[in-house]
């Protein structure tokens, strides 16, 4: 029966995979907090106007990859394909614009329809930051040196680099994009047929694409730099001198383009060739027309997303869980003994589990799956001695140890 396998571009997230996610996600939150974002959430599904007016037509997110679908009462809905919008939506919904700034942190599952393949899926999870109300450079360093802290944490971060750019302000990119318009206009039928659709629409975005013939055109075209106002040059000026006084290092990439429509000004990505084709780890920008783009006033933002999977691919150990003690009652007797004394440790706060049933050596096997540390067997003959077996699982040894003194013994191996 197909419906027994999981839809394509979609995983179970077993324990194992879940530690790792949580891991990632645990440790990510603490950075942000010690930076002041705070955790929220917004709902897994928006009105599909959410992001169709602020990802743009063009983008590959909303021309290609979105989830959605018209509910029951006929609303147009979609799944999230990314959380910034829905974090702006959510500041304009509660009235957030009258405390600006606001600093967010976020974790959660997207959804793209994608070819699903190594390190991309059709439902993945971000973290994310947005500092919302933050107009100067100063923000972009906040964010991006929040993003390497992170890395760090992770233990990940000599293992990336930072690409940085800058889009400019929309003087700077009305000019860019005039240039940029005449370049690829004299080159057009070598164009793919995305690009050529982009010309039109969006030809910075051409400068973003994954096309081979594309990309060799790219790499000649005239540098958004020469075409910077003094002011968008300033700005950039400041976000790469603030990383260097935090000691962020990063390498500008100057053809670096995000996908979406809403960015301005920095422009950055983590990237790693550790994950073959699926690369950049976390990658973000300033997105200043966001909010007026949904109808709001003009209202400055910065922040990025990171591939949970991704991430939790890289780190390489992550604490296990506190290994449990295990109880084994020997005998019907012991049995309603074994689930006291099972709970009282449970109160007392050590993990313990309680096999089910089978004799001793089923339980013990048990035990060792489980990656119990230390049994504690509970025989008839030593219960009417008011005394338990206490079985150290890696060595083997073991020695009774009275009832009373059971939990010092025990604290013993934790
Ligand atoms: P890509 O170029 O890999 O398609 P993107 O530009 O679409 O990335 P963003 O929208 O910036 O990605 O998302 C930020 C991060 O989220 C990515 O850097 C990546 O780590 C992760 N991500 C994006 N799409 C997927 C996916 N389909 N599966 C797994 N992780 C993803
Ligand atoms: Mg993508």
């Amino acid at each position: 029966m197909k419906s027994l396998q999981p839809v394509r571009g979609t995983h179970d997230l077993l324990p194992d995979a879940f530690r790792r996610h949580r891991h990632v996600v645990d440790r990510a939150k603490a950075v942000a907090e010690s930076y002041g974002y705070q955790q929220m959430a917004t709902p897994i599904f928006e009105f599909t106007e959410v992001f169709k007016r602020t990802l743009g037509d063009t983008s590959d997110v909303v021309s290609k990859e979105m989830y959605s679908f018209a509910d029951r009462g006929g609303e147009e809905v979609t799944l999230r394909p990314e959380n910034t919008a829905g974090v702006c939506r959510a500041v304009m919904s509660n009235g957030l614009r009258q405390s600006l700034p606001a600093k967010f942190f976020y974790d959660g599952p997207m959804f793209r329809y994608e070819r699903p393949q190594k390190g991309r899926q059709r439902q993945f999870h971000q973290i994310g930051v947005e500092l919302i109300g933050v107009e100067g450079p100063l923000g972009d360093v906040e964010v991006i040196a929040l993003g390497a802290h992170i890395l760090d944490g992770l233990g990940i971060l000599s293992r990336t680099k930072l690409e940085l750019n800058t889009l400019g302000d929309q003087e700077s990119r009305a000019a860019y994009r005039a240039v940029l318009v005449d370049y690829f206009t004299a080159r057009r039928s070598e164009l793919s047929e995305d690009s050529r659709n982009r010309l039109e629409r969006n030809p910075l975005r051409i400068l973003d694409s994954k096309d081979e013939g594309d990309r060799r055109l790219v790499a000649g075209a005239p540098s958004f730099q020469e075409y910077l106002t003094p002011a968008a040059r300033a700005f950039f000026a400041a976000v790469t001198s603030g990383l260097e006084a935090v000691g962020v290092g990063f390498e500008v990439n100057p053809r670096l383009v995000r996908g979406l429509d809403y960015y301005c000004h920095s422009a950055f990505e983590f990237t790693t060739t550790e994950l073959g084709a699926q690369g950049t780890v976390l990658a973000g920008g300033r997105y200043d027309g966001l909010i007026e783009m949904m109808g709001g006033p003009s209202t400055p933002g910065v922040g990025w997303a990171a591939g949970i999977e991704r991430l939790a691919m890289m780190v390489a150990d992550v604490p296990s869980p506190a290994r449990p003690v295990a109880i084994v009652p020997v005998g019907a007797e012991a049995e309603l003994h074994a689930l006291r004394l099972t709970q009282e440790l449970r109160r007392s706060g050590f993990p313990a589990d309680l096999g089910y049933s089978g004799n001793l050596g089923r339980r013990l096997k048990r035990a060792d799956r489980i990656g119990a540390r230390v049994a504690v067997i509970l025989g008839e003959d030593e219960l009417a001695r008011g005394a338990a077996m206490v079985r150290d699982l890696d060595t083997g040894d073991q020695s009774e140890v009275a009832l009373e003194a059971l939990q010092d013994r025990l604290a013993q191996f934790r």
